[in-house]
Protein backbone atom coordinates (compact mmCIF):
# COMPACT_ATOMS: atom_id res chain seq x y z
CA UNK A 1 0.00 0.00 0.00
CA UNK A 2 1.55 3.25 -0.99
CA UNK A 3 1.46 6.62 1.23
CA UNK A 4 2.06 9.76 0.44
CA UNK A 5 3.93 11.57 3.54
CA UNK A 6 3.76 14.91 3.55
CA UNK A 7 5.21 17.52 5.72
CA UNK A 8 5.05 21.15 4.96
CA UNK A 9 6.74 24.50 6.47
CA UNK A 10 6.07 27.95 5.37
CA UNK A 11 8.24 27.42 2.60
CA UNK A 12 8.74 24.19 1.92
CA UNK A 13 7.41 20.90 0.76
CA UNK A 14 8.94 17.44 2.25
CA UNK A 15 7.53 14.08 0.75
CA UNK A 16 8.12 10.66 1.02
CA UNK A 17 6.58 7.82 -1.04
CA UNK A 18 6.20 4.58 0.97
CA UNK A 19 5.17 1.41 0.61
CA UNK A 20 3.98 0.99 3.95
CA UNK A 21 3.25 -2.41 4.10
CA UNK A 22 6.74 -3.26 3.30
CA UNK A 23 8.39 -0.66 4.75
CA UNK A 24 10.09 0.38 1.55
CA UNK A 25 10.58 3.87 0.63
CA UNK A 26 9.89 4.84 -3.11
CA UNK A 27 10.55 8.07 -3.81
CA UNK A 28 11.33 11.41 -1.73
CA UNK A 29 12.20 14.88 -1.40
CA UNK A 30 12.17 18.29 -0.64
CA UNK A 31 10.63 21.51 -2.67
CA UNK A 32 12.61 24.45 -0.81
CA UNK A 33 11.81 28.62 -1.44
CA UNK A 34 8.14 28.03 -1.94
CA UNK A 35 6.60 31.41 -3.11
CA UNK A 36 10.44 33.19 -3.68
CA UNK A 37 10.79 33.86 -7.55
CA UNK A 38 12.58 30.66 -8.13
CA UNK A 39 12.17 27.41 -5.73
CA UNK A 40 14.18 24.71 -5.58
CA UNK A 41 13.61 21.15 -5.53
CA UNK A 42 15.72 18.34 -4.12
CA UNK A 43 14.63 14.47 -5.19
CA UNK A 44 15.81 10.92 -4.94
CA UNK A 45 13.92 7.89 -6.48
CA UNK A 46 15.04 4.89 -5.06
CA UNK A 47 17.79 3.47 -6.93
CA UNK A 48 18.84 6.82 -8.57
CA UNK A 49 21.11 9.76 -7.72
CA UNK A 50 19.64 12.45 -6.08
CA UNK A 51 18.72 15.21 -8.40
CA UNK A 52 18.45 19.14 -8.27
CA UNK A 53 16.12 21.45 -9.85
CA UNK A 54 14.98 24.68 -10.32
CA UNK A 55 11.47 25.43 -10.61
CA UNK A 56 8.62 27.95 -9.79
CA UNK A 57 5.92 26.95 -7.36
CA UNK A 58 3.92 30.03 -5.75
CA UNK A 59 2.05 28.02 -3.06
CA UNK A 60 2.19 24.80 -1.68
CA UNK A 61 -0.31 23.82 -4.34
CA UNK A 62 1.56 24.39 -7.21
CA UNK A 63 4.67 22.38 -5.50
CA UNK A 64 1.94 19.65 -4.75
CA UNK A 65 1.56 19.47 -8.48
CA UNK A 66 5.31 19.33 -9.05
CA UNK A 67 5.56 16.68 -6.82
CA UNK A 68 2.73 14.07 -8.52
CA UNK A 69 4.03 15.23 -11.70
CA UNK A 70 7.55 14.15 -11.01
CA UNK A 71 6.12 10.36 -9.40
CA UNK A 72 3.88 10.05 -12.81
CA UNK A 73 5.85 11.86 -15.29
CA UNK A 74 9.45 11.68 -14.07
CA UNK A 75 13.01 10.21 -16.05
CA UNK A 76 12.01 7.10 -13.96
CA UNK A 77 8.38 7.15 -13.36
CA UNK A 78 7.54 6.10 -10.10
CA UNK A 79 4.05 5.04 -10.55
CA UNK A 80 1.68 4.41 -12.95
CA UNK A 81 -1.37 6.33 -11.85
CA UNK A 82 -2.48 8.58 -9.92
CA UNK A 83 -4.36 5.70 -8.01
CA UNK A 84 -1.82 3.71 -6.66
CA UNK A 85 -1.41 5.93 -4.13
CA UNK A 86 -3.98 4.97 -0.99
CA UNK A 87 -3.72 7.40 1.27
CA UNK A 88 -1.50 10.72 2.38
CA UNK A 89 -0.03 10.65 6.17
CA UNK A 90 0.51 14.43 7.03
CA UNK A 91 2.95 15.94 9.98
CA UNK A 92 1.01 18.54 12.13
CA UNK A 93 3.48 20.01 14.59
CA UNK A 94 0.77 20.99 17.33
CA UNK A 95 -2.61 18.91 18.20
CA UNK A 96 -2.83 21.10 21.32
CA UNK A 97 -5.51 18.68 23.96
CA UNK A 98 -7.63 17.23 21.84
CA UNK A 99 -6.41 15.60 18.76
CA UNK A 100 -4.25 12.70 20.84
CA UNK A 101 -3.29 10.41 18.50
CA UNK A 102 -3.56 10.59 15.05
CA UNK A 103 -6.88 10.65 13.01
CA UNK A 104 -8.72 11.04 9.48
CA UNK A 105 -8.69 14.36 8.58
CA UNK A 106 -12.30 15.71 8.15
CA UNK A 107 -14.03 19.09 8.97
CA UNK A 108 -13.42 19.06 12.41
CA UNK A 109 -10.25 17.88 12.49
CA UNK A 110 -8.98 20.96 10.23
CA UNK A 111 -10.63 23.25 12.59
CA UNK A 112 -8.75 21.67 15.71
CA UNK A 113 -5.29 22.07 13.93
CA UNK A 114 -6.80 25.91 13.24
CA UNK A 115 -7.66 26.88 16.84
CA UNK A 116 -3.93 25.47 17.65
CA UNK A 117 -2.78 28.13 15.16
CA UNK A 118 -1.35 30.27 18.57
CA UNK A 119 0.50 27.28 19.92
CA UNK A 120 2.43 26.93 16.67
CA UNK A 121 2.34 29.65 15.17
CA UNK A 122 5.26 29.31 12.63
CA UNK A 123 4.55 24.98 12.15
CA UNK A 124 0.17 24.44 12.33
CA UNK A 125 -0.48 27.51 9.51
CA UNK A 126 2.21 25.77 7.03
CA UNK A 127 0.80 22.12 7.91
CA UNK A 128 -2.89 23.05 7.31
CA UNK A 129 -1.45 24.82 3.68
CA UNK A 130 -0.23 21.17 2.80
CA UNK A 131 -3.09 19.53 3.52
CA UNK A 132 -5.40 21.80 1.80
CA UNK A 133 -3.04 21.71 -1.22
CA UNK A 134 -2.69 17.66 -1.27
CA UNK A 135 -6.85 17.39 -0.56
CA UNK A 136 -7.03 19.11 -3.39
CA UNK A 137 -4.76 17.48 -5.31
CA UNK A 138 -6.06 14.05 -4.32
CA UNK A 139 -9.41 14.17 -3.36
CA UNK A 140 -10.35 10.80 -3.76
CA UNK A 141 -8.18 9.33 -0.82
CA UNK A 142 -8.05 9.44 3.10
CA UNK A 143 -5.56 12.08 4.40
CA UNK A 144 -4.34 11.20 8.12
CA UNK A 145 -3.33 13.76 10.53
CA UNK A 146 0.13 12.58 12.40
CA UNK A 147 0.68 14.76 15.42
CA UNK A 148 4.05 15.69 16.78
CA UNK A 149 2.60 16.07 20.25
CA UNK A 150 0.43 13.28 20.09
CA UNK A 151 3.21 10.69 21.80
CA UNK A 152 3.77 13.36 24.83
CA UNK A 153 -0.39 13.27 25.65
CA UNK A 154 0.49 10.17 28.52
CA UNK A 155 2.59 13.11 30.65
CA UNK A 156 0.92 13.63 34.46
CA UNK A 157 -0.21 17.02 35.28
CA UNK A 158 2.29 17.50 37.82
CA UNK A 159 4.97 17.30 34.40
CA UNK A 160 2.94 19.44 31.80
CA UNK A 161 1.78 22.34 33.80
CA UNK A 162 4.38 25.55 34.78
CA UNK A 163 3.89 27.00 37.80
CA UNK A 164 1.81 29.91 36.59
CA UNK A 165 -1.78 31.06 37.44
CA UNK A 166 -3.64 28.30 36.84
CA UNK A 167 -6.27 30.38 34.82
CA UNK A 168 -3.58 30.40 32.31
CA UNK A 169 -3.70 26.74 31.57
CA UNK A 170 -7.76 26.73 31.58
CA UNK A 171 -8.12 29.93 29.94
CA UNK A 172 -5.44 29.29 27.08
CA UNK A 173 -4.13 25.93 27.44
CA UNK A 174 -0.56 27.12 28.19
CA UNK A 175 1.34 24.00 29.42
CA UNK A 176 4.57 21.72 28.60
CA UNK A 177 3.07 19.69 25.17
CA UNK A 178 6.22 18.08 24.21
CA UNK A 179 7.08 17.91 20.34
CA UNK A 180 9.19 15.14 18.24
CA UNK A 181 6.75 12.67 19.63
CA UNK A 182 6.99 10.44 16.40
CA UNK A 183 10.31 9.98 16.59
CA UNK A 184 10.47 9.13 20.33
CA UNK A 185 7.86 6.87 19.34
CA UNK A 186 10.01 5.02 16.55
CA UNK A 187 13.44 4.80 18.42
CA UNK A 188 11.72 3.69 21.86
CA UNK A 189 9.29 0.84 19.80
CA UNK A 190 12.47 -0.11 17.72
CA UNK A 191 14.59 -0.28 21.26
CA UNK A 192 11.88 -2.65 22.23
CA UNK A 193 12.06 -4.68 19.27
CA UNK A 194 16.01 -5.12 19.32
CA UNK A 195 17.24 -5.21 22.72
CA UNK A 196 16.09 -7.34 25.94
CA UNK A 197 14.52 -3.99 27.22
CA UNK A 198 10.73 -4.84 27.77
CA UNK A 199 7.95 -2.61 26.96
CA UNK A 200 6.18 -3.31 29.84
CA UNK A 201 8.91 -2.52 32.27
CA UNK A 202 11.32 -0.59 31.88
CA UNK A 203 12.67 3.53 32.50
CA UNK A 204 14.30 4.57 29.03
CA UNK A 205 15.49 7.84 28.10
CA UNK A 206 14.81 9.06 24.03
CA UNK A 207 17.51 12.08 22.77
CA UNK A 208 16.37 13.65 19.97
CA UNK A 209 19.58 15.32 18.91
CA UNK A 210 19.05 16.63 15.31
CA UNK A 211 18.67 20.84 14.65
CA UNK A 212 15.45 21.07 16.81
CA UNK A 213 16.79 18.77 19.74
CA UNK A 214 14.38 16.99 22.75
CA UNK A 215 14.53 14.37 25.34
CA UNK A 216 11.59 12.39 26.23
CA UNK A 217 11.32 9.71 29.24
CA UNK A 218 9.63 7.09 28.86
CA UNK A 219 8.07 4.75 31.64
CA UNK A 220 6.86 1.14 30.48
CA UNK A 221 6.34 2.72 27.08
CA UNK A 222 4.32 5.92 27.76
CA UNK A 223 6.26 9.51 27.60
CA UNK A 224 6.05 10.82 31.04
CA UNK A 225 8.37 13.41 30.95
CA UNK A 226 9.93 15.58 27.47
CA UNK A 227 11.88 18.47 27.47
CA UNK A 228 10.11 20.94 24.98
CA UNK A 229 7.46 22.54 26.28
CA UNK A 230 4.11 24.75 25.18
CA UNK A 231 6.70 25.53 21.88
CA UNK A 232 10.00 23.53 20.82
CA UNK A 233 12.11 26.55 22.40
CA UNK A 234 12.03 24.90 25.47
CA UNK A 235 14.96 22.41 26.52
CA UNK A 236 18.31 21.48 24.99
CA UNK A 237 20.71 23.90 22.79
CA UNK A 238 19.90 23.54 19.34
CA UNK A 239 21.33 24.80 16.20
CA UNK A 240 19.93 28.15 16.52
CA UNK A 241 17.12 27.68 19.31
CA UNK A 242 18.34 28.85 22.96
CA UNK A 243 16.66 25.98 24.66
CA UNK A 244 15.73 26.73 28.93
CA UNK A 245 16.44 30.30 29.70
CA UNK A 246 15.62 32.29 32.68
CA UNK A 247 12.51 33.72 31.34
CA UNK A 248 13.33 37.14 32.82
CA UNK A 249 16.12 37.46 29.97
CA UNK A 250 13.01 38.82 27.88
CA UNK A 251 12.46 41.70 29.79
CA UNK A 252 16.32 42.41 29.78
CA UNK A 253 16.35 42.33 26.41
CA UNK A 254 13.64 44.24 25.53
CA UNK A 255 14.84 46.65 28.09
CA UNK A 256 18.86 46.61 27.87
CA UNK A 257 19.06 45.97 23.63
CA UNK A 258 15.77 48.00 22.51
CA UNK A 259 14.34 44.87 21.14
CA UNK A 260 10.93 44.53 19.99
CA UNK A 261 8.78 41.18 21.22
CA UNK A 262 8.90 40.16 17.50
CA UNK A 263 12.78 40.88 17.67
CA UNK A 264 13.55 38.51 21.09
CA UNK A 265 11.04 35.44 19.41
CA UNK A 266 13.57 35.99 16.26
CA UNK A 267 16.55 35.90 18.64
CA UNK A 268 15.77 33.14 21.11
CA UNK A 269 14.79 30.92 17.81
CA UNK A 270 17.32 31.63 15.02
CA UNK A 271 20.17 33.45 16.24
CA UNK A 272 20.96 31.24 19.64
CA UNK A 273 21.44 27.83 20.26
CA UNK A 274 24.68 26.96 18.46
CA UNK A 275 24.94 29.24 16.38
CA UNK A 276 24.38 32.03 19.28
CA UNK A 277 27.25 30.46 21.33
CA UNK A 278 30.08 29.89 18.97
CA UNK A 279 29.20 32.89 16.79
CA UNK A 280 30.09 30.69 14.00
CA UNK A 281 27.87 28.06 12.94
CA UNK A 282 24.21 25.97 13.60
CA UNK A 283 25.66 22.96 12.26
CA UNK A 284 27.32 20.58 14.67
CA UNK A 285 29.29 19.27 12.13
CA UNK A 286 30.62 22.76 11.25
CA UNK A 287 31.29 23.65 14.95
CA UNK A 288 33.15 20.43 15.84
CA UNK A 289 35.37 20.97 13.12
CA UNK A 290 36.05 24.40 14.07
CA UNK A 291 36.55 23.21 17.83
CA UNK A 292 38.65 20.77 16.38
CA UNK A 293 40.89 23.94 14.89
CA UNK A 294 41.44 25.39 18.36
CA UNK A 295 38.63 28.10 18.23
CA UNK A 296 37.22 28.34 21.53
CA UNK A 297 33.86 29.54 20.73
CA UNK A 298 32.88 26.61 19.57
CA UNK A 299 34.46 24.36 22.06
CA UNK A 300 32.80 26.13 24.47
CA UNK A 301 29.10 25.90 22.66
CA UNK A 302 29.66 22.38 22.58
CA UNK A 303 30.73 21.80 26.21
CA UNK A 304 27.63 24.00 27.02
CA UNK A 305 25.38 21.50 24.31
CA UNK A 306 26.93 18.37 26.15
CA UNK A 307 26.10 19.86 29.72
CA UNK A 308 22.59 20.43 28.99
CA UNK A 309 21.93 16.92 27.48
CA UNK A 310 23.83 15.32 30.54
CA UNK A 311 22.17 17.08 32.76
CA UNK A 312 18.39 16.22 31.61
CA UNK A 313 20.19 12.53 32.02
CA UNK A 314 20.26 13.62 35.32
CA UNK A 315 16.98 14.53 35.81
CA UNK A 316 14.83 11.95 33.88
CA UNK A 317 17.07 9.25 35.79
CA UNK A 318 15.11 11.33 38.70
CA UNK A 319 11.98 11.21 37.30
CA UNK A 320 11.86 7.51 36.28
CA UNK A 321 13.88 6.31 39.72
CA UNK A 322 16.83 5.03 37.19
CA UNK A 323 17.48 3.98 34.21
CA UNK A 324 17.19 0.77 31.99
CA UNK A 325 18.53 2.14 28.34
CA UNK A 326 19.51 5.77 26.60
CA UNK A 327 19.06 5.83 22.63
CA UNK A 328 20.19 8.42 20.74
CA UNK A 329 18.89 9.32 17.70
CA UNK A 330 18.76 11.93 14.81
CA UNK A 331 21.70 13.69 12.77
CA UNK A 332 23.57 14.47 16.05
CA UNK A 333 22.82 10.99 18.03
CA UNK A 334 23.30 9.16 15.35
CA UNK A 335 26.37 10.37 13.52
CA UNK A 336 29.08 11.96 16.18
CA UNK A 337 30.66 9.51 18.30
CA UNK A 338 32.39 12.23 20.08
CA UNK A 339 29.05 14.13 20.97
CA UNK A 340 27.84 10.71 22.41
CA UNK A 341 31.00 10.17 24.59
CA UNK A 342 30.96 14.08 26.01
CA UNK A 343 27.83 13.46 27.15
CA UNK A 344 28.20 10.17 28.52
CA UNK A 345 31.43 10.85 30.33
CA UNK A 346 31.65 11.19 34.35
CA UNK A 347 28.02 9.21 34.40
CA UNK A 348 29.86 5.98 35.17
CA UNK A 349 28.54 6.00 39.02
CA UNK A 350 24.70 6.27 37.95
CA UNK A 351 26.04 2.85 35.46
CA UNK A 352 26.77 4.99 32.40
CA UNK A 353 29.36 3.40 30.62
CA UNK A 354 30.08 3.35 27.05
CA UNK A 355 32.13 0.87 24.32
CA UNK A 356 34.61 3.42 23.06
CA UNK A 357 35.38 0.70 19.68
CA UNK A 358 31.55 0.18 19.22
CA UNK A 359 30.69 3.83 19.85
CA UNK A 360 33.39 5.35 17.42
CA UNK A 361 31.63 2.09 15.05
CA UNK A 362 27.74 3.58 15.57
CA UNK A 363 27.58 5.90 12.47
CA UNK A 364 23.75 5.72 11.30
CA UNK A 365 23.10 2.57 12.25
CA UNK A 366 20.92 0.84 15.20
CA UNK A 367 23.70 -0.22 17.55
CA UNK A 368 24.36 -0.96 21.09
CA UNK A 369 27.23 1.68 22.46
CA UNK A 370 27.67 0.72 26.11
CA UNK A 371 29.91 -1.28 27.18
CA UNK A 372 29.42 -5.04 28.99
CA UNK A 373 29.50 -3.77 32.92
CA UNK A 374 27.19 -0.90 31.84
CA UNK A 375 24.32 -1.30 33.89
CA UNK A 376 22.40 1.03 31.73
CA UNK A 377 22.63 -0.20 28.15
CA UNK A 378 23.53 2.86 25.70
CA UNK A 379 22.20 2.37 22.07
CA UNK A 380 21.83 4.54 18.79
CA UNK A 381 18.82 3.89 16.88
CA UNK A 382 18.43 6.19 13.16
CA UNK A 383 14.88 7.88 13.77
CA UNK A 384 12.49 7.24 10.89
CA UNK A 385 9.25 9.49 11.55
CA UNK A 386 8.04 9.41 8.04
CA UNK A 387 7.69 5.35 8.79
CA UNK A 388 5.39 6.11 11.53
CA UNK A 389 3.48 8.61 9.61
CA UNK A 390 3.11 6.19 6.66
CA UNK A 391 1.65 3.39 8.68
CA UNK A 392 -0.44 5.28 10.82
CA UNK A 393 -1.49 6.73 7.48
CA UNK A 394 -2.37 3.37 6.40
CA UNK A 395 -3.96 1.72 9.30
CA UNK A 396 -6.59 4.15 9.87
CA UNK A 397 -7.28 4.21 5.83
CA UNK A 398 -7.45 0.90 6.23
CA UNK A 399 -10.22 1.09 8.89
CA UNK A 400 -11.63 3.83 6.87
CA UNK A 401 -12.21 0.80 4.08
CA UNK A 402 -9.43 1.83 1.54
CA UNK A 403 -7.94 -0.79 0.19
P1 LIG B 1 16.57 17.98 11.49
O1 LIG B 1 16.27 18.29 12.92
O2 LIG B 1 16.58 19.19 10.62
O3 LIG B 1 15.83 16.80 10.92
P2 LIG B 1 18.90 16.25 11.49
O4 LIG B 1 18.31 15.19 12.34
O5 LIG B 1 19.25 15.93 10.09
O6 LIG B 1 18.10 17.61 11.52
O7 LIG B 1 20.24 16.74 12.24
C1 LIG B 1 20.99 17.79 11.75
C2 LIG B 1 22.17 17.96 12.66
O8 LIG B 1 22.93 16.75 12.68
C3 LIG B 1 23.11 19.08 12.22
O9 LIG B 1 23.55 19.82 13.33
C4 LIG B 1 24.27 18.28 11.64
O10 LIG B 1 25.47 18.98 11.75
C5 LIG B 1 24.30 17.08 12.55
N1 LIG B 1 25.10 16.02 11.97
C6 LIG B 1 24.88 15.31 10.87
N2 LIG B 1 25.93 14.47 10.64
C7 LIG B 1 26.82 14.69 11.63
C8 LIG B 1 28.11 14.16 11.97
N3 LIG B 1 28.69 13.24 11.20
N4 LIG B 1 28.73 14.63 13.07
C9 LIG B 1 28.15 15.57 13.82
N5 LIG B 1 26.96 16.11 13.57
C10 LIG B 1 26.30 15.68 12.49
Amino acid sequence: MLVLVINCGSSSLKFQLIDAKRRVRRAGGVIERIGAVSSIATIEVSGEKKQRRSLTAGDHAEAMKYVLDLLLNGSNPVIGDVNEISAVGHRVVHGGETLTESVLIDSNVLEAISDAFDLAPLHNPANLKGIEAARRALPDVPHVAVFDTAFHQTLPPHAYLYALPIRLYRRHKIRRYGFHGTSHYYVSRRLYQISNVDKTSSRVITCHLGNGASMAAILNGRSIDTSMGLTPLAGLVMGTRSGDIDPSIVFDLVEKEELSLSEVHALLNRHSGLLGLSGYASDMRDVLTEAAAGDMRCREAIDVYCYRVKAYLGYYIAVLNGCDAIVFAAGIGEHSPEIRAQICSGLENLGIRLDDAANREAIGKEMRISARDSTVQVWTIPTDEELVIAIDAMKIAQSAGAS
